[in-house]
């Protein structure tokens, strides 16, 4: 059972792990709601989407 909670996109089948401990996590999840501003962006438990969606996270560290 996790309890990790993810942003995931509907519409690309992407996904970012949320850890509000970490700061550099809270710039990956700006750049991936700014990327899917237009998409269906929603919060789910990581059980949800691990092997339907991409995990996008590494992606968008830089
Ligand atoms: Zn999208």
């Amino acid at each position: 059972m996790s309890f990790i909670m993810v942003r995931a996109c509907h519409r690309c089948k992407e996904y970012v792990v949320i850890n509000p401990a970490n700061p550099s996590n809270q710039k990956i999840i700006k750049k991936f709601e700014l990327k899917h501003a237009r998409h269906t962006i929603v919060t789910l438990s990581i059980s949800e989407v691990k092997g339907y969606y991409e995990n996008v996270g590494k992606k968008l560290l830089f």
